[in-house]
């Protein structure tokens, strides 16, 4: 059966798919340094700095950055590292600690995160969501996945390196800042003012699913593109009056004719070239049928798309989308036409779509509603790093390190995060988190019980290590 459907298959599309293509070799002679540190030890040390850290009330809003910023740099200190906090203001504060190489031969290495935390309903959780306590092998608290655990693992890896005293051939720099859970205040402070000129960036983004595509098989997925933004505001005017009697030229009416004529676009699919690369090493290591087709991108077009555009998450990972998120408006009584109502709308764009082409499409699609007009909330431009690049291989090679049960691969992003900013300053971004974990865990994210496994911490501590070692030490 498999290898008939298989000849079929070969003969609909000629060419053959190949293996999944050999990262860059780690470089010789580095291991020495991961392979000297006691990473059980280890782990443990960075679960009992992060229950620590999630104890130092973040959230954002308002933030109050700047306690998290202090507790960092006194750990760095009391290794004989002097942070910078630059305060921005208001209790809000970036921090950056440059570990120096004798001789540069590349721009710096960054290890990107941020302080602040979302809120969280603390009735709902098994345990209080700022309690940084250790229950049952994880420690709980909000920001342990987004994104205090990966700060975690980020400083270990920084105190490893000065504790080794591993020689560098790039800078290695932590940055972590304000503000990212609501507007990128403090990136874009960074970035305006105190940016360390960051060549390759280690951020959030990708993390390991476990079972995502197959059972059994985990996906460590890294990020190396995000989605754009384009923001709007569907206003509608008319006049005020009576409910009573309908008449045409009400703000609340036309504004439903004006989100009605926005979702009838039809999204056309395009299928970002990460996609089809993570299905072809999904499918590689997979094998059968299902690897067969997905390593084949003309295959997947004809095959795979419709589930993709079935499901809403895989949707939004190959079409532009808009969405209205919200209504407001000038009044509330039942019996009161308001004189002027407005929207939201969230509109997501694949690399490709700017947001002038799209704001063209939807200008377009209300051009005949006289009372309807649009407004430019904010626009932000998507934008990505090709993932032929020293740095992602070595992401991708240690987090897949000893296992014939998963792949790392590049994805693209339907959310943004500070990355984006990042980019267009030369700076190659990976969103990588390099822990594992399942749906379940996935979805404490911004909501519940948000926790991350020591073992974990541990594995990431060493993943990211390695990673680093590789692109900045010295042999
Ligand atoms: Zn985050």
């Amino acid at each position: 059966m498999r290898a008939t459907v298989g000849l079929l298959f070969v003969s609909l599309v000629g060419a053959c798919a190949g293996d999944v293509a050999p990262a860059r070799p780690a470089r010789v002679g580095l291991a020495k340094y991961a392979d000297a540190v006691d990473w059980k030890a280890a782990g443990e040390e960075t679960a009992g700095l992060l229950a620590e850290y999630l104890k130092v009330d973040t959230v954002n809003p308002p933030g109050n950055e700047l306690r998290g910023a202090r507790f960092l740099a006194e750990r760095l200190q009391r290794e004989g590292l002097e942070a910078k906090v630059v305060e921005l203001g208001a209790g809000r504060a970036n921090l950056m600690v440059r570990l120096a190489a004798a001789a540069s031969t590349e721009k710096p290495l960054c290890l990107l995160s941020h302080l602040d935390v979302v809120s969280a309903e603390d009735a709902q959780w098994q345990h209080a969501p700022l309690s940084g306590e250790v229950v049952d092998g994880y420690v709980w608290g909000r920001g342990a996945l987004d994104m205090k655990g990966m700060t975690a693992v980020e400083l270990m890896t920084v105190l490893q390196l000065k504790r080794r005293a591993v020689p560098l051939n790039r800078d290695v720099v932590l940055l972590a800042v304000a503000g990212e859970e609501v507007d990128s205040f403090g990136m874009r402070a960074a970035v305006a003012s105190d940016w360390p000129g960051c060549g390759g960036v280690v951020n959030e983004g990708g993390i390991g699913l476990k079972n995502l595509l197959f059972e059994g098989q985990t996906v460590f997925a890294i990020s190396v593109a995000e989605k754009g933004a384009l923001w709007l505001r569907l206003r509608a005017k008319g006049n005020a009056g009576h409910g009573s009697v309908p008449q045409p030229g009400r703000a609340p009416m036309e504004l439903l004719k004006g989100a009605q004529a926005l979702l009838g676009r039809e999204a056309a699919p395009r299928v970002h070239d990460a996609m089809y690369e993570l299905l072809r090493r999904a499918g590689a290591q997979a094998g059968g049928v299902p690897g067969f087709i997905m390593q084949r991108p003309a295959l997947v077009d004809l095959l795979v798309q419709g589930k993709l555009l079935s499901k809403p998450t895989t949707r939004a990972g190959i079409t532009d989308t808009c969405q209205v998120t919200g209504y407001s408006g000038i009044g509330t009584s039942v019996n009161v036409v308001p004189s002027e109502v407005y929207a939201n709308v969230d509109c997501r764009l694949l690399p490709g779509t700017s947001a002038d082409a799209m704001l063209a499409e939807l200008k377009d699609r209300v051009k005949d509603l006289p009372y309807v007009s649009l407004e430019v909330v904010s626009k932000l431009e998507s934008n990505g790093s090709t993932w032929d690049d020293p740095l992602f291989d070595a992401l991708a090679r240690n987090a897949v390190r000893g296992r014939t049960d998963a792949i790392a691969a590049p994805v693209l992003s339907t959310g943004y995060t500070d990355s984006l900013l990042a980019r267009p300053l030369g700076a190659r971004a990976y969103g990588f988190i390099p822990f594992e974990i399942s749906q379940e865990e996935l979805a404490t994210m911004h909501g519940k019980d948000e926790r991350v496994s020591v073992a974990n911490l541990q594995r990431g501590a060493e993943v990211l290590f390695r990673a680093v070692v590789d692109v900045a030490g010295s042999p």
